[in-house]
């Protein structure tokens, strides 16, 4: 499961989001001001940049291992 980067355009409060591939952002939402749908701002997998079957299943491509956060 690919983690993804989001920003929030209203605080720019920045946090991270396990997703599944295909899953749209509707019900994230800002931990900080709670404001919904954050920006995302880069994949794990780049779409269309290298998938070979281009259904988004990662074609081979391996993303790099998530940041740890302890704390
Ligand atoms: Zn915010």
């Amino acid at each position: 499961m690919p983690i993804y980067e989001y920003k929030c355009g209203k605080c720019g409060s920045e946090f991270e989001q396990f997703r599944r591939i295909g899953d749209d952002d509707d019900d994230l939402k800002c931990p900080k001001c709670g404001t919904e749908k954050p920006e995302r701002k880069l994949s794990a997998t780049s779409p269309g940049g290298g998938s070979a079957c281009g259904c988004g299943c990662g074609g081979g491509t391996k993303p790099s291992p998530p940041k740890m956060k302890i704390g």
